[in-house]
């Protein structure tokens, strides 16, 4: 049989097998570069985790009006943060694009027109977590942004469309933090230096555990809703970008399958770095 005739089935040996998905909290950007105790997580699961064919990515840091993948060969390396060490600036990821993944992903959605984007490139809520889950930068990376201007449903819903590519050897990559309020940073017994040490304010740890009730419980549209859970949540999630790929995440669960939380850890005062594995 000729290529052609496999169609997209020529892209999936593996079509059987489900990769999972992650949310990951990625919280400092340096934590690409430093070994710490989240980053020797986000190692070890690289190579624990099937092999990937390609990752697609949800980045808190990506947001646009409509929804977009990144469709070039070889998306840029986006340095978007500031007041960090030139050591980071100069830390590239090159990992590959892939345009038959962008494609798959524009097919598949069914809710939006999702834009081929040539612009963007790979953004630190993706290549900072990538940098140490896969350090050869040999698997093909897919960014998708995030609709600003949309409700949770939206985001839920639109995932759910995209659910059946991780029967084609793609692992989903979700990047946020569950708790993220920059405004509210405290350093418990230091300065910046201290970003990674365990502390949580009482709102943002109560707020934590809530999320993760809800996310063991598989209580999707209160999550969806999540500017009604309470004032310790609307706290933990001042803006909605670092909450959002949690609802890619958990739209993409089977009924069946378990969640594994790791980095279950608060930091500065004001976030958490709660991540976790779906199947
Ligand atoms: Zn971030």
């Amino acid at each position: 049989m000729k290529a052609t005739e496999l169609g997209g089935l020529a892209e999936t040996p593996e079509k059987t097998d489900r990769v999972p998905v992650l949310f990951v909290g990625h919280g400092s950007p340096m934590n690409a570069i430093e070994e710490n105790e989240f980053s020797r997580a986000w190692r070890q699961l690289g190579q624990e985790i099937p092999r990937p064919k390609v990752i697609l990515c949800i980045s808190a840091h990506w947001e646009t009006r409509g929804t977009h993948v990144t469709a070039m060969e070889d998306p840029p390396t986006i340095h978007d943060f500031g007041g960090f060490p030139r050591e980071l600036f100069e830390t590239d990821y090159p990992a590959k694009g892939s345009p038959w993944l962008a494609a798959e992903a524009r097919a598949a959605v069914k809710k939006a027109a999702v834009g081929m984007d040539s612009e963007w490139g790979l953004d630190h809520g993706c290549w900072s977590v990538l940098k140490q889950m896969f350090p050869k930068a040999d698997v093909p990376v897919v960014e998708l942004s995030l609709d600003h201007f949309k409700p949770g449903r939206y985001h839920y819903e639109l995932a759910k469309d995209l659910a059946p590519l991780r029967r084609k050897g793609v692992l989903i990559l979700a990047s946020g933090n569950l708790v993220h309020n920059l405004g509210k940073v405290e350093f418990a017994g230091g300065g910046p230096g201290s970003f990674n040490r365990h502390f949580g304010l009482d709102w943002a740890l109560e707020a934590s555990a809530l999320f993760r009730k809800l996310i063991e419980e598989d209580r999707h549209d209160e999550l969806m809703d999540y500017r009604s859970l309470g004032a310790a949540a609307q706290l933990a999630i001042p803006t909605p970008e670092h909450f959002v790929p949690l609802l890619y995440a958990i739209a993409m669960k089977r009924p069946d399958e378990p969640i594994v939380f790791f980095n279950d850890a608060p930091v500065a005062g004001s976030l958490t770095m709660t991540s976790l594995r779906i199947g």
